[in-house]
């Protein structure tokens, strides 16, 4: 006689999972549905039903080592034809979500950004930071408002430049400690096919983010291949120019403020506008046509806001100083600066990390042979 099989369900991961956008997970019957229609799903072996089952049982320890999960778009068109309303896309969403809690690390941080009761201490701690910094560097002063706007007079370029990199570096360390078991965990399961080597593998993947092919073959939620191209380059824009300007202004003496027909401003005004356009976008979907366009949980609204009013802030940063209106656009910079370090310091815990995740899992599946229907 066959021995059955005991399944302990994770209720706590039921419970997470729910909160943050899964709550339909229980209306699915497993009909199968969502894996006909989904236009990434490979034939064998197919997403996202068997995720649906999996979390509905409540097996997290399955689920962290699936490469499948992190094939989903989350474009919603399983959601559409989804007979029951179980939104199988922002269930693989809200999936996810849990993967780069459970990873990180100290784990406290984790569950702090997943927690909107947290999130005033959160953004205390830039504020402070940044506070003490302008108020130990001017100290307290603030007759140089009276003069021509210039930001470096309110905190250096150089201490930003400090506080970037240092925090930066203690953030990575952090974030190779949740990616590297993430990685062992991921290999730990053993695969049914083979496929390229890691570098092979590696390119292929780094191919599909640039060209945001995987987005394109969404049918239900069309727009969001543009809008996340537009945030996607607009972020990177931004980066290369804080990078490019902070090196500028401390170690090659550039004209502080960087003047508007200068190559850094065009790219950091170009980055800023289509990462506000890209954002605009995501934001009024969700608002407007809320069963289509994906998650709506804590973790995915915290992310977006966030990264909004660095862009937001950021343009208008500009725009106020060329107004000339000095305790409007330093009060702004303080305001950009605080959201700019919220974004960054708490990267391996928000949505951003999904980005570092879903790059190690395309590789891991693309190793095995497994990818996103061609
Ligand atoms: S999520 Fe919906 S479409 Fe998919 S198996 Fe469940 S009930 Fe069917
Ligand atoms: S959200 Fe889109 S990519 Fe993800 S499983 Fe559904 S149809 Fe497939």
């Amino acid at each position: 006689m066959s021995q059955g099989q005991i399944i302990e369900p994770d209720l706590k991961f039921i419970k997470a999972v729910k909160q943050a956008g899964g709550d339909t997970l229980k209306k699915c019957f497993q009909c199968a549905t969502c894996s006909v229609v989904c236009n990434l799903s490979p034939a064998h072996k197919p997403f996202p039903r068997k995720e649906m089952i999996m979390a509905q049982w409540g097996q997290f320890d399955k689920l962290i080592k699936d490469p499948d999960l992190w094939l989903c778009y989350q474009c919603n068109d399983c959601t559409i034809y989804c007979p029951r309303g179980a939104k199988p896309g922002d269930v693989m969403a809200a999936i996810r979500a849990y993967v780069y809690e459970h990873y990180s690390f100290p784990s406290f941080m984790g569950k702090a950004l997943a927690s909107p009761k947290a999130l005033p201490l959160l953004l205390l701690v830039p504020i402070i930071v940044i506070g003490v910094l302008m108020l130990s560097f001017t100290g307290g002063e603030f007759g140089f408002m009276s003069e021509e706007i210039k930001f470096s007079k309110f905190i250096p370029h150089g201490w930003i430049e400090g506080l970037f990199m240092g925090g930066n570096a203690l953030i990575f360390l952090f974030a190779f400690m949740g990616l590297w078991k993430f990685w062992k965990g991921l290999q730990s399961m053993t695969p049914d096919q083979s496929g390229p080597g890691f570098v092979s593998s590696l390119i292929m993947t780094i191919k599909d983010i640039i060209s945001h092919m995987n987005f394109a073959k969404c049918t239900a939620n069309k727009p969001r291949f543009f809008a996340h191209a537009l945030v996607f380059f607009g972020f990177i824009g931004a980066m290369i120019t804080a990078g490019l300007a902070v090196l500028g202004l401390v170690l090659i003496g550039l004209e502080s403020p960087i003047p508007l027909s200068h190559p850094i401003k065009w790219l950091g005004n170009a980055s800023g506008i289509a990462g506000f356009a890209g954002l605009t976008i995501l934001v009024f979907r969700r608002v407007k046509g809320h069963d289509q366009v994906g998650a709506n949980g804590y973790p995915d609204w915290l992310f977006l806001v966030m990264l909004y009013l660095v862009f937001i802030t950021g343009l208008l940063t500009q725009f106020i100083r060329l107004a000339d209106i000095a305790a409007l656009a330093y009060s702004v910079y303080f305001i950009h600066l605080v959201v700019v370090f919220f974004l960054l310091w708490y990267a391996p815990y928000l949505k951003f990390a999904h980005m570092f995740y879903r790059t190690l899992a395309l590789v891991y599946a693309r190793s095995i042979g497994r990818k996103a229907k061609d």
